[in-house]
């Protein structure tokens, strides 16, 4: 099997959004009237595949999802924006993963969030030994943590065992995530708090986030990102013992919504990576490709295609790929 280093995979999760917005939130028992609603294609796995592919890198998804209207809806985005869907199951009795999401007026659009993993919680070890021919040829193995760990973990093993880069953005943050799984990660890309689960370390200022790398760094991964929000990122890299690190700052944009900001700069990431952009400028660009989505609305409705950054003047962003 020969290997494709522009070949992206991803290995995780899709969920469905079902938005409704309301002046304020229900109390228990309660019923109020929504004022509008939004449905879209969401999971962090989802969300990273469709960054990378609409920026032009090729991607394979491989995810689970029910036997509903949501499975037609998410993947029909995903094929939308690109990406290859023959490796998502559809199972059979299941549902597909789905967040239901209050956005209230009262507190300023805070909201309120059940995610119903569904289809997804289904993805085990078994179904990465079953995509390893997938997983095996690529280039970039990019893996979340909204899936069970046992089946990122084997997950990252097969990538491993092949020689395929392996990204890890363990989000959303648990405290009890098996951290064995870094043993086998070459890029681990967190938040802040997800920085803090692993290493107990708080980064409230990029000092902070440099003693949280390097913490991260000493668990096997030879890389290791935080994003800081508007703060852009900090990547420390280790090359033979050494450890090297960079902070690359945000760009300066009226953020409306920053959901999906952190599965933008993943995607975006890898799509750089996998196009062979060395690693700081890919950091550098990628902070940027975020920063921009955070000025539009929605999750994978903020990104922007390759095409519509060429468009606004910001070409360079996606140079190479
Ligand atoms: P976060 O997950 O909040 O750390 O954000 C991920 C990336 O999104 C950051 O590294 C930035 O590139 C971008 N970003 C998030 N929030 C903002 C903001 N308020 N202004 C500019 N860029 C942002």
């Amino acid at each position: 099997m020969a290997q494709d280093r522009k070949q992206i995979v991803v290995f995780g999760s899709i969920v469905h959004d079902l938005i409704s917005y309301t002046t304020r939130f229900p109390r228990p028992g309660e019923s109020i009237r929504g004022k509008s609603f939004q449905q879209g294609a969401g999971g962090k796995g989802a969300n990273q595949a469709v960054a990378a592919a609409l920026l032009g890198a090729r991607v394979s998804m491989i995810g689970k999802v029910g036997d509903d209207i949501f499975a037609d809806f998410n993947l029909t985005s995903l094929k939308k924006a690109g990406v290859e869907t023959a490796a998502v199951q559809r199972v059979a009795g299941s549902t597909t993963g789905t967040a239901t999401i209050t956005v209230s007026e009262e507190g300023g659009g805070e909201n309120s969030i059940v995610v119903t993993l569904g289809a997804n919680m289904e993805m085990s070890p078994e179904t990465a030994d079953g995509a390893e021919a997938v997983i095996a040829p690529g280039g970039i193995l990019l893996c979340q943590a909204e899936i069970p760990d046992a089946a990122t973990k084997r997950a990252l093993e097969i990538g491993r065992k092949h020689g395929v880069t392996t990204f890890l953005n363990p989000a959303p943050g648990d405290p009890a995530m098996d951290q064995s799984m870094l043993a086998f990660v070459d890029i681990v890309c967190v938040n802040e708090n997800e920085a803090e689960f692993i290493t107990g370390i708080a980064s409230p200022n990029p000092a902070e986030a440099e003693k949280a790398a390097r913490a991260m760094l000493e668990r096997g991964p030879r890389v290791a990102i935080i994003t800081l929000g508007p703060q852009g990122c900090l990547l420390a890299e280790k090359d033979e013992g050494v450890i090297t690190v960079s902070l690359l700052p945000g760009e300066k944009v009226a953020a409306v919504d920053t959901t999906g900001a952190g599965d933008c700069f993943c995607g975006s990431f890898v799509a750089l990576l996998a196009a062979g952009i060395p690693l700081k400028e890919a950091a550098a660009r990628s902070v940027k490709i975020a920063s921009i989505s955070v000025t539009k609305i929605g999750t994978q409705s903020s990104y922007s295609s390759r095409a519509e950054l060429i468009a606004v003047g910001r070409g360079e962003l996606v140079e190479g790929i």
